[in-house]
This record gives structure tokens, sequence and C-alpha cells, in this order.
């Protein structure tokens, strides 16, 4: 009896935390708009890399897909779920950007008949040497779950201003409104129904990473999130966000993190404080500022990697600028 409960608990413990399969996380968002939705943590065996979250259309002419997951096998589950649905094509995938959680699947995605949508800088990405780090880095942790997983650059690409896709009676807008959390974000947007997939530029009270973007034109793309005025909007992480005072909170809350962290980091190295000096101290200034940065996840470890990124961009600005 008693290894039959403790046999239970290690089955609990291992097997029920996790969903098995992609599709056991779909929900319709609104007529012909699905998504389905990783867990909010880091890349872990564990978890099969499933942290992130991808999205799906359905038009009279056929499926478009924004995002691609972190592995070629969760790809094809992304693929079995839309099946589950839909026996249209799918036609095109736009990759929000090309960070390995988002865009590792698109194999399968292609094998399904897609074209891959993408910002020009996409393909710089996948030819860098740092890619290749990140892919060894994926695999140490992923190790089978990769199996298949190529790094596969997108068939169309644009750089500047949009691109309007129409399938059917629905228009998408494909846009690059900034450098933010890329140097390539781009979102999508369905002006006829208020959805915008917004990639990983908002946040809901987690901490954004700003190691490879710009901060600085980050929060003028998070204006011109308010000024569109979704009323859904289907982030890159965590979940739905299905009502308008839900999304100026969540876009609120990211512009306000990151316009502290800049306005602390500025005053510091006006104040002529090194990058070590800004590293050992942010933590407490920020909390100065604001003492419910305390409470979001992550904060203590990931608030030092961004300002180190922040300060050299800020120092790079006040040259600019003369000073
Ligand atoms: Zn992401």
């Amino acid at each position: 009896m008693k290894l039959l409960i403790l046999l239970f608990l290690i089955a609990l413990s291992f097997g029920g935390d996790y969903p098995k399969h992609v599709s056991q996380t779909l929900k319709k968002i609104k007529d012909n708009v699905y998504g389905v939705f990783g867990v909010y943590e880091q890349v872990s065996y564990e978890n099969r890399g499933f942290i992130s979250n991808a999205y799906f259309v359905v038009t009279d002419e056929g499926v478009l897909v924004v995002d691609a997951l972190t592995t070629y096998k969760l790809g094809k589950e992304l693929v079995e779920t839309i099946r589950k649905i839909t026996d249209k094509p799918v036609r095109f995938a736009v990759i929000t950007h090309y960070h390995t959680d988002h865009f590792y699947g698109v194999g399968a995605l292609k094998e399904a008949g897609a074209e891959i949508i993408a910002h020009e800088w996409a393909n710089e990405y996948v030819s860098s040497p740092s890619s290749w780090n990140f892919y060894e880095a994926r695999k140490k942790i992923l190790k089978d779950h990769m199996d298949g997983t190529e790094m596969i650059p997108p068939d169309i690409v644009f750089s500047e201003g949009e691109l309007k896709v129409q399938m059917g009676e629905t228009v998408f807008e494909v846009k690059h409104l900034c450098r933010g959390h890329t140097p390539g974000d781009i979102v999508v947007w369905i002006p006829e129904k208020g959805v915008l997939f917004s990639g990983d530029l908002v946040f809901d009270g987690r901490l954004p990473f700003l190691g490879s973007g710009n901060s600085r034109t980050w929060l003028k793309c998070l204006e011109e999130i308010l000024s569109m005025r979704p009323s859904v909007l289907l982030p890159g992480h965590g979940e739905p966000m299905l009502s308008w005072e839900k999304i100026e909170k969540s876009v609120k809350w990211t512009y306000r993190y990151i316009s502290d962290l800049r306005t602390v980091i500025r005053k510091m190295i006006e104040e002529g404080k090194d990058i070590d000096y800004v590293r050992e101290n942010i933590n407490e200034a920020l909390l100065k500022i604001n003492p419910e940065y305390a409470q979001v996840p992550v904060f203590f470890d990931v608030n030092p990697v961004n300002a180190y990124y922040v300060f050299f961009e800020i120092e790079n600005e006040m040259i600019e600028e003369g000073q």
C-alpha cells in the first residue's frame, strides 16, 4: 500500500504538471481565433520547451498562424491542433521575432504548407554565430525534445512599415512598430476584430527581457499599441488579455518598468557610477521607486541583467547627445 501511494505521488509530481500535447491547452479566443498556451517558466527538459504561446486564425481561404513554439515537435503538435479545428490549408506563419521559443518550430509549419513571414532581421539572426550558441544551449537542456529542430530562415521578409495579408474577408496587418524586444519585432493586427498579436512587447506583470532590442524605442512602441486601442491582446507569453482595462494595465506596467529602469540608470551614469555599481545597486534603487517590484517573479535575477544592457544603451545615447 505504501508503495502504491508512493508511486501515485511520483506519478503526480512528474505526470500531472505539464500538458502532454499542445492541444490540451487550446482555447478559442474569438470567432475563428484560437491559441495554445505554454507554461510561464524558463525552458526545462520537464516542460519540453513549451513556454510560449502560438495562435491561429481560420479564414475562408486558409489558416494564418502566429509564432511556431520552441521545437519541431511542438510545431508538429501545433499543426495537429489546427487539424482538430479545420482542414483548411495552413498558408502563412508570421513569426513575431526570431527568438528560440517563437521560431524553432517553423519546420513543422513549412511541412504543413505555410510560408514563413518575418522581419528582415530574422535572416541576419539565423546566419549569426550567436544563434548557434543559443541552439547548442537549447539542445543541452531539451535533448531529444529538440530532434528534428532546425533554424530555418523566413520565406517572406520586410523591414519597414507593414505588410498586408488578405485571406477571404480577413485583412491582417503585419507591422514592424519599433525596435523593442529585438531589432525585428513584428505584431499582427486584425483591425476589423480589434485583435492584436503582440509577441514579446507586452508583459502581464512580469519582467520583460531587455537584452537584444532597444529600450528607448520599445517605449514608443508601447505608446503606439495604446493608441491602437485593441480589444483583445494576445501576448507571446502568459494569458490572453480580453478587455481594454486589462490591456491598458499590462501595457502601462511594461512601460513603467522600462522607464523606471532607464531613469534610474541615467541618473547613476550622470553621478559617475560605473557598470559594476549599477548592477549591484539597481534592485535596491528600483525598489525605492516602487516596492511592488519585489513581488515580480525573477525580478532579483533578471533586473540586473536588464540593467547591464540598458547601461550601455544609455551611455551611447548620452554620447550622441554630446554629454
Ligand atoms: Zn518569448
